[in-house]
């Protein structure tokens, strides 16, 4: 089956806006003094994002409060189960090796985020964690959706965190 240009385009206006979502996140936590990073979590049954956050690290004094695990948490929480496979997650940059597994864990079924992250990725950088024949589930990957905004936000804070 050749792939559908029109179906292309509608997949990509969806994400283009959810991950609106996620980039608003981003810009809360670096209001917060966090890292600018975001993500939301979509139900693909209904479309609806049934979880949103940022980094919340420096807050809660938690070297794992990364944006992915906390709406992976929100979202498992609110459904009262410990799998997510119906459920797609966006965020703003390439997801940490730690953000991978988890996301991995949660049967997440589609992955998208924002700007590649060459220094911190573990998913088309660094370990790769989803190629790895240890990793037993792999979730469907699109990068690179609103990947200026994202970076953009990123080199602003830790610009003005270096002056
Ligand atoms: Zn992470």
């Amino acid at each position: 089956m050749s792939p559908d240009p029109v179906d292309e385009s509608r997949h990509a206006e969806t994400d283009l806006i959810r991950m609106r979502a996620a980039l608003e996140e981003a810009r809360r936590a670096a209001a917060r003094q966090e890292v600018p990073i975001g993500a939301a979590l979509v139900d693909s049954r209904t479309g609806a994002i049934v979880a949103q956050a940022g980094n919340e690290t420096r807050e809660g004094c938690d070297p794992t409060a990364h944006a992915e695990i906390l709406v992976i948490r929100q979202g498992c929480a609110a459904a009262g189960v410990q799998r997510l496979p119906e459920y797609d997650l966006y965020v703003t940059l390439e997801p940490c090796a730690m953000c991978a597994a988890a996301i991995s864990f949660a049967r997440i079924r589609r992955l998208v985020f924002g700007a590649p992250d060459p220094k911190g990725g573990g998913v088309v950088h660094g370990p790769r964690f989803f190629d790895q024949p240890t990793c037993h589930h792999r979730p469907e990957v699109t990068g690179g959706v609103s990947s200026d905004d994202s970076a953009e936000m990123l080199r602003a804070f830790f610009r003005a965190r270096r002056v």
